[in-house]
Formats: C-alpha cells, structure tokens, sequence
C-alpha cells in the first residue's frame, strides 16, 4: 500500500485551505495536482538550462535537447512503447487526436469506409470524427453501453464490417469511471485489418499501459492528468502507422529539406512535431513521470481501487442518489459520477465548494453520454494517488448537509435529470 500521506507532503497546494475549511481536492479527471518535483523542475529550466533545442551548439542548448529528449525516453518506457520515435509530443490529448485524424484519417479515408466510436467518448475522441465523416464521406457507427455502464461489446462485434478502417475508443471513461476491454477490441478491429486508436487521458494516470501489450495504433494522453504541467501531451503511434502519415503542422524541425515547391519530412517523431516545442514543460512532464514510477504504477492503481470501493459502498447508502458506472470497484476507474435527486449537479458544486471541496458538475464533454444515462449532467467526484478515506468522509458529510438544505429551502433542480 502506498503512504498516502507522505505523497501528500509533496503536493503544496493539497495543504491550502478553501472558503475556511482543508481543500479536498476530488477534481483530478479534470486535471491533477503537482508535486514540488514538477513544480520544481519548471523553476529549474528557467533559471539554469532555457534555450531552443535542435540547432543550438552552445552549452544551454545542448543540456535542453538532453533533459527534452530523456522526457522523450521516460514517456516511451511508461508506456512501454517498442521505440521513442513513436512518441510524439503534442500539447494534449485533444491535440493527439486530432493529428491522428489529420494526419491518417484525413489521408487514408473514403466515402463508405467506417468508423466505430463509443457513445462514452470524451467530446475530443468524437468530434474530430464527426469532422473525418464530413471530409472524407466516412460514416460513423457508435457502440452503445449496457445499463450497468459497460460498453456493449456484443454490439461492437456486430458493428465490425470489412469496410471499418478505425475504431476509437476511451481507455477510461471521464464519466462511468468504466475501464474498456481495449487488447479485445484491438483484435476484433485488426481481424478486419482496421487501426485502433485509443484516448488514454483517464487511463495512462492511473494504471500500467503497455501499448504493445493493447496492441493499439494510437494512444493519446495528457500529462496535466498525471502530475504533469499543462501544455504537453503524447500521440503514441505504431512506427509502420507514423511512417505513412501526412504532416499535421508544417514548419520548422519537421522537414529535411525545402526546395522551391516541395519538401521532404524529417524522420520521425520530429515529422509531426513543428516549431519551437514545449520544452519547460516536456521536460517537467518526465519528472511527473519519474514521481509516478517511484511511488509504482500498480501501487498507484490497487489504492484507486481501494478508495473507489470506499467511495461506492459510501455514496451507495443515500436515499435518491444515482450512481452512474460499473459498481465493482476492479473493473472500473475513481471517476464517479451521481446526481442527488432534486439538487442541480452545479447547485451541488457550489455547496461543496462552501465546505472547501472541489468536484465538478456537468456535462463532462460527453453529451451523447449524458442523452443515454438521460440526463444533462452530473456530478462528479474523482480521485487519485493523493486522496484519502477522510476525504471520501468529508463528501459524505457535505453530501449530506446538502440534501438537509434543498430540503429546508425547498430550491427545485433547474434542469430536467432523471
Ligand atoms: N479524453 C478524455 C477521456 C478526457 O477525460 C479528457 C479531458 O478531460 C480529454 C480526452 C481531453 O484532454 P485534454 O483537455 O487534456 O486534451
């Protein structure tokens, strides 16, 4: 078990206080907190190594380009990918995806070819397909979940056609907390010689990802989820995939030569990394990367689970409050949406706040998820490496004192949930 309150020492702002009370941070599926070794390592590059990469032959440069490209090499082995090359930086997981559907979709797509998304996808995994489909004349199938929050794998397979090119899939979901069967789904696709993509943005924070191991094509991530300072991200891509795409952004550092009408790329990851990159941040993401492994990834994961169920067993004791998600604290990840009948989610968020605790309400990016659970929002309380079971308590309390004051006031939901 990890010593969950020696990591907290490390998390500066987790010691803050909110409107007079302890902040109890539950906001992480947004984005995470920063220990000083991320914090640090910023201050650290200003002050003594700043300098553009790639073209320098002075000291600074030379010691950026070391520190950028050793991050390079600590994301390729946290995620187990077979070459740093197929890391590619980007500034997230939005950002990843969409070089993806830029830069292979856009190029190998035709009318009548198919992609297969999941009603549970975060806005940024469905909306550049719907954007594919109107470029290149794909059309998009969409995978429902069953009742319990899990994705309806037999539909799935029935989806799979010959003329299905790609699959894209969460790993995690942000909303059901639902962790997908993604190695299965792989096969299924590559069966029909489709690419897989998958959004690891609520999956590579908190549990072992092994890319080969998926066996995907792509897996886009955000280090502001893991630790990691905003600004940087990762499109992970199988190097015989990475090889045949088109460049998304054009520019600097990503060519080999430009002559009076064409040019030729550079090789890869630096194909699809144009301009000045991120450097700072890229380098403070390989410290996250660095605290991630020190504390264990598996480690990381079983206390999720332990505080998930924790939570569950918690929330599953109040009168009028849905849960929305897997209930087996194993398959699932510490995402967990509710709603507590008769109050707003963002009635509720503004109560919680009161009493120093942050969650948040509403839509969660995934509004063809919020017209299948039947509702407009949620709330959602999300949890990581550095949250406690005090803390799953105080909710429980604030909880609580909210259900007593929308009974006292009587204050009716302003929107239609179910
Ligand atoms: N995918 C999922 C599942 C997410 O939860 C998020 C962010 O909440 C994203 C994608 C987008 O991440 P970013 O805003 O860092 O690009």
């Amino acid at each position: 078990m990890i010593d969950v309150a020696r990591i907290r020492n490390d998390f500066p702002i987790l010691s803050r206080r909110v409107n007079g009370k302890p902040l109890v941070y539950l906001d992480n599926a947004a984005t995470t907190q920063k220990p000083n070794a991320v914090i640090d390592a910023l201050t650290h590059y200003y002050r003594n190594t700043n300098a553009n990469i790639h073209r320098g032959v002075h000291t600074l440069a030379a010691e950026a380009e070391r520190d950028y490209d050793a991050a390079r090499a600590k994301v390729a082995r946290f995620i187990n990918a077979p070459q740093e090359s197929s890391v590619i930086f980007t500034r997230n997981t939005t950002e990843a995806v969409n070089l993806a559907a830029y830069g292979w979709a856009r190029e190998f797509l035709k009318p009548g070819d198919e992609i297969i998304v999941t009603v549970m996808e975060h806005h940024s995994n469905y909306v550049p397909w719907q954007l594919v489909m109107q470029d290149t004349g794909a059309t998009l199938k969409i995978v429902d979940i069953a009742d319990d929050g899990t994705l309806r794998l037999d539909e799935y397979a029935k989806l799979i056609t010959p003329r299905t090119r790609l699959v894209c899939v969460t790993h995690a979901s942000n909303v059901l907390g639902t962790v997908n069967p993604v190695r299965q789904m792989a096969d299924l696709a590559h069966k029909v010689d489709a690419k897989i993509l998958v959004d690891g943005a609520q999956a590579a924070p908190h549990m072992p990802v092994d890319v080969q191991g998926l066996d995907c094509d792509f897996y886009a991530f955000s280090a502001h989820k893991m630790l990691g300072p905003t600004g940087i991200g990762v499109l992970y891509g199988k190097d015989e995939v990475l090889r045949t795409m088109r460049p998304f952004l054009a520019g600097g550092d990503m060519i080999r030569e430009v002559k009076r009408d064409t040019s030729s790329w550079n090789v890869l990851p630096y194909k699809y990394e144009a301009g000045t990159p991120n450097i700072a941040d890229t380098i403070a993401f390989g410290t996250a990367i660095d605290y991630l492994n020190g504390v264990g990834m598996p480690e990381v994961r079983a206390h999720e689970i332990e505080i998930t169920r924790y939570v569950l067993d918690t929330l599953s004791h109040f009168r009028g409050l849905t849960i929305y998600g897997p209930r087996d604290a194993a398959a699932r990840g510490g995402t967990v949406s509710f709603n507590l009948d008769g109050i707003h989610p963002h009635d509720l968020g503004t109560v919680l706040d009161h009493a120093g605790i942050a969650i948040r309400a509403g839509h969660h990016c995934a509004q063809p998820l919020m017209r299948r659970l039947g509702c407009v929002a949620t709330a959602r309380a999300s949890f990581y490496l550095y949250n406690t079971r005090e803390e799953v308590d105080a909710l429980a309390e604030a909880l609580r004192e909210a259900q007593a004051l929308f009974k006292r006031t009587g204050t009716p939901q302003k929107t239609g949930i179910s």
